[in-house]
């Protein structure tokens, strides 16, 4: 008979589970977008699954809307999330507002093993300690002067917490001891112990746990292998280590990766929305109205970014394929990427970047898919066009724009007759003879049986020939009263694309204004 023997699973090759846990406090930040794509990317690439918890135990900073806007935001991106709100899965629940009662189980866990300890000081009498001892700091040092389990005798603390006091639990912290983080970017991080400060884990008030703790019981309880965060979570790191250690999690401790912050475009310091207003880009994946003030502020889904381009600009930074690539679709950054080729130091927000990949990702988009995005556009304008001439006149111009609203701009004369003619140029475009020649091109066209580019272009050409007219000067006026103006595509792509009678009529119109 054979027997199997249970077998221990080394650190390495455990099951990679991530997690996205943001706090619903508003609007998702792009940086949390990037840390949400690390964690995707990382998650893909090795086959395992990744979390969305929503962290909504501080209710001050609650605000309706923002788990709603949360997911909205990645299902525009196209990541999809494996487990958590919304998603369902077998570690729920993942709001942590829904998990009370399994912290209090954790909270009791540390008090009984002498981890933590019960604290019943004041506002105000904590207030009143840091005007006594400046830097104070709730700690071995100071704990024994502070009103908490570990200086009242027993049935105090019983009768206290009957009367109906409230109080907090605080993890407590022995001092001189070296707190190791490995973090897989930045290395080895050592901490002592003594400057950190028992913090507070649960409050009775409300009966919730704070971030730290709910954030290590669920990252334990849903099994989570790696926390990939944003920078500046990376203080918290070493508390966290000790909360591992202090439930005698150890050996399942996730590994932690801290990304770098995102910087400024210009200048020094962290992105923030003020740069986005400032300088006119996004800081926000979708726009987002602040439910209290009524304050708008942009989206890159509004503001016309492809969702694709938004992603490979975050991808790359704070990371880098090891080579120059830039151009990637989600498959390809799954299989470049790699924790060890984020950087340390902080990415600067190249938003004009973003919009040069924004410019890619429409060149390498279908006329069809492009067409699609057009339609709204041109609807904004009155027009309605059928989706053949769209295709053709995307394929066109669309290498000219960043965005596909600028389609309009760029390309609006081919749906409506220009209204005006440009000042400048038609006086320097509008010869003498320019009348009777476009009067003529206007007979010549109407002859015209075939009104493809290529026959346009042989037989206006040879009717220059003969008439002996100047070709620099029948183009220009030709452009002038189809455009508007003296831009555009080849001209006998323009007169074929608005077809014949539209080309006589704006021939006509012009002589009929600019005489
Ligand atoms: N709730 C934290 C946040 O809003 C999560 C930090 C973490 O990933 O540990 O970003």
């Amino acid at each position: 008979m054979c027997r199997f023997l249970p077998i221990i699973q080394p650190m390495s090759e455990r099951k990679v589970r991530v997690r996205f846990a943001p706090s619903p406090t508003g609007a998702l930040h792009i940086g949390g977008v990037r840390t949400a794509l690390y964690n995707y990317l990382f998650a893909r690439q090795h086959g395992g699954q990744m979390i969305f918890r929503i962290e909504d135990t501080d209710s001050n900073r609650f605000v309706p809307g923002a788990e709603e806007y949360i997911l909205e935001s990645f299902k525009w991106l196209g990541i999809p999330f494996d487990e958590g709100v919304s998603f369902g899965g077998d570690h729920g629940p993942y709001r942590q507002s829904e998990r009370k009662a399994i912290y209090k189980k954790y909270v009791e866990q540390l008090l009984e093993a002498d981890k933590a300890y019960i604290a019943f000081d004041t506002p105000e009498e904590l207030d009143a300690k840091r005007a006594e001892i400046s830097n104070f700091q709730y700690d071995a040092s100071t704990r024994t002067m502070m009103r908490n389990s570990l200086t009242l005798p027993k049935e105090e603390v019983d009768a206290l917490i009957a009367a109906g006091n409230q109080y907090v639990v605080r993890i407590k912290i022995e001092p001189n001891e070296n707190v190791v983080v490995n973090d897989l970017i930045r290395g080895e991080v050592i901490i002592n112990s003594t400057v950190l400060d028992d913090k507070v884990l649960y409050k009775s008030a409300d009966e919730l746990p704070t971030y730290h703790l709910a954030n290590i019981v669920d990252d334990h309880l849903m099994e989570v292998s790696h926390v990939i965060r944003g920078e500046e979570w990376l203080p918290s790191a070493p508390l966290h280590v000790l909360l591992y250690r202090a439930f005698g999690w150890e050996d399942t401790m996730p590994a932690f990766a801290h990304l770098p912050l995102l910087l400024k475009p210009e200048g020094n310091g962290k992105l923030s929305k003020r740069d986005g207003d400032r300088l006119g880009f996004p800081v926000f994946p979708l726009q987002w109205k602040d439910p209290k003030t009524g304050e708008i502020s942009s989206g890159y889904r509004e503001a016309g970014y492809l969702p694709e381009a938004v992603l490979n600009f975050l991808a790359l930074l704070g990371w880098n394929p090891g080579n120059d690539q830039e151009v990637m679709s989600l498959d390809e950054m799954v299989k470049l990427f790699d924790l060890k080729r984020c950087s340390k130091s902080g990415a600067k927000f190249d938003y004009k970047k973003g919009i040069w990949f924004n410019h890619i990702y429409i060149q390498q988009k279908s006329n069809e898919a492009i067409a699609e995005l057009f339609l709204p556009v041109l609807k904004e304008h009155g027009v309605e066009a059928p989706f053949d001439k769209v295709v053709t006149v995307v394929g066109l111009m669309k290498d000219r724009i960043n965005f596909v609203r600028e389609l309009w701009d760029a390309a609006g004369f081919f749906f409506v007759a220009p209204t005006s003619y440009d000042e400048k140029t038609a006086k320097k475009r509008w010869k003498e003879d320019s009348g009777v020649c476009m009067t003529a091109l206007a007979e010549f066209l109407n002859g015209l049986e075939d009104f493809s580019p290529q026959n346009q272009e042989t037989a206006v050409m040879a009717w220059i020939a003969e008439n002996g007219y100047h070709t620099g000067n029948i183009m220009n006026a030709f452009r002038l009263a189809l455009v508007g103006e003296g831009k555009g595509p080849h001209m006998f792509d323009i007169s074929s694309i608005i077809g014949k009678e539209e080309t006589i009529a704006r021939l006509k119109r012009a002589v009929e204004v600019l005489k």
